[in-house]
């Protein structure tokens, strides 16, 4: 049947899907090393994120803020951003690299952020001419698009800003998206598998930190200046998250004439392949047997609960553009049926984004709404009005209605701050198809007992 593209009905948001975009670039710049971005605009703009982000991940990351005030609302608050990233460089002796990240306000205001930066630079040639720090900029003004939109972007400006001509890497660049670090291991996994070496940006494996004996402990981003300065030398660019790294991936093409692959996110079977053939294209690399047992375990799984427990069943999707896309192509391939998909932001590239065709022509049977520019209420207005869903697939911020409803909620993305560890696991790659198809099915185990419906099924399947 068809999918109905359309924008939500109203004016204003009620309950947003999403932040806004200097929070993408803050989640771009954490995973790099040696790195704090300075966030220009008020003192909110990077505190609340921060906050998130130690709630996603039960870590703490820094990031500083040049703490706008009224006087600098008014008169301008480039004197702040001096001031905050000397303050930054005295302060971290192993400091290379100072993102600033503009905000709304900022750039309404129109602080010159490129103008700073070359004052910032003959003082750092100046005062600290061996420690080699980068300032860059990452305009980030947040009264349009999103979350996702800003990590997007900042991927891109600090490429621009740093790619850098040099030798052939023979490597291949791995736009990873805002995905768990879960995702980051199983992206290397596949590449690790398939021979082929990877230059991993972001790489947020890193945010897993443990609690060492001199109880010193934090997260970091393991990515390098170095390895952002050599994406201009790769062999090829590799963005599985369309909206989030796909303009870095497009800009070296562009500039460096370095081939890239963008857009196949390697979320459930089918998207595996693809993603695997397209990389075997690109690199001329075979598809070692390994992924193909891995691939047959996984199927192996999906078939003792496919057609028992998850066929025909009524999915609600929400969350990052690229996640929410994935997510609903593997859900027609488990059987289910994923009737409403929220996209948070007013990206205006949705209506043409050929994957969403696909989906319509997939969703045999059912209608599939896709709302742009959504909020969480249009899921809870439907729910109120009487629509029957068997699961939502989105982060903790729908929590809520899942509980006021009554619906089965399997937490993916950004954040997930009320289930423990959720970071950890995989949605990418067939070890992701695997986890998604299990933890699915053990939430409607968990609802069928909750509820007392047909849980003796679950003593003899
Ligand atoms: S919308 Fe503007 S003021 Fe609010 S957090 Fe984002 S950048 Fe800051």
């Amino acid at each position: 049947m068809a999918t109905l593209v359309k924008d939500k009905p109203r004016t204003g948001c009620i309950n947003p899907i999403f932040n806004c975009q200097p929070c993408g670039a803050q989640f771009a710049a954490i995973g790099i090393r040696d790195t704090i971005a300075l966030v220009h605009g008020g003192q909110g703009c990077c505190t609340f994120v921060r906050l998130m982000f130690a709630q996603h991940f039960k870590e703490n990351f820094d990031i500083a803020s040049s703490s706008l005030h009224e006087d600098a609302a008014v008169f301008g608050g480039t004197k702040r951003v001096i001031d905050g990233v000397k303050n930054l460089v005295l302060r971290y002796p192993d400091l290379k690299l100072i993102p600033i990240i503009t905000t709304c306000s900022t750039e309404t205001i129109g602080d010159d952020i490129e103008a700073c930066i070359v004052e910032l630079d003959a003082w750092l040639k100046e005062n600290h001419p061996s420690r080699g720090i980068r300032v860059i900029p990452i305009h980030t003004p947040s009264y349009k698009g999103s979350q996702a939109m800003g990590y997007n972007a900042a991927m891109e400006q600090i490429v621009r800003a740093l790619a850098k001509r040099g030798e052939p890497s023979k490597k291949v660049n791995v736009f990873t998206g805002w995905v768990n670090p879960g995702d980051v291991t199983e992206l290397k996994h596949l590449f690790s598998e398939m021979g082929i070496p990877a230059n991993i940006l972001m790489d947020t494996e890193t945010f897993a930190s443990g609690i060492m004996p001199d109880k010193s402990s934090f997260a970091y981003g393991d990515t390098t200046v170095s390895d952002l300065a050599n994406t201009a030398n790769a062999f090829a660019s590799v963005a599985p998250c369309a909206y989030e790294g796909g303009l870095a991936a497009k800009y070296l093409e562009s500039e460096f004439r370095v081939p890239s692959m963008v857009g196949v996110t390697p979320i459930g079977i089918e998207n595996t392949d693809k993603f695997l053939r397209q990389l075997s294209d690109l690199t001329g690399r075979r598809i070692p047997r390994s992924l193909v047992e891995e691939r047959a375990r996984a199927i192996d799984s999906i078939v003792d609960l496919g057609h028992m427990f998850l066929a025909g069943k009524r999915v609600a999707i929400y969350g990052d553009p690229d996640l929410v896309i994935g997510l609903a192509d593997y859900c027609i391939e488990l059987g289910m049926e994923p009737v409403l998909l929220l996209m948070g932001d007013d990206l205006k590239g949705y209506k043409k984004d050929t994957r969403i065709a696909e989906l319509g022509k997939k969703a045999v049977g059912f209608e599939m709404e896709v709302i742009l520019n959504a909020d969480l209420w249009e899921l809870e207005r439907r729910l109120r009005d009487g629509m029957k869903l068997d699961l939502i697939l989105g982060h903790s911020k729908g929590r809520f209605i899942a509980i006021d409803y009554q619906v089965p909620m399997v937490r993916v993305g950004f954040p997930v701050f009320d289930r423990a560890g959720m970071w950890k696991n995989p949605i990418f790659g067939y070890h992701g198809a695997e986890w998604l198809a299990e933890a699915i099915a053990n939430e409607f185990f968990a609802h069928m007992e909750f509820k007392k419906d047909r849980e003796w099924i679950l003593n003899v399947w």
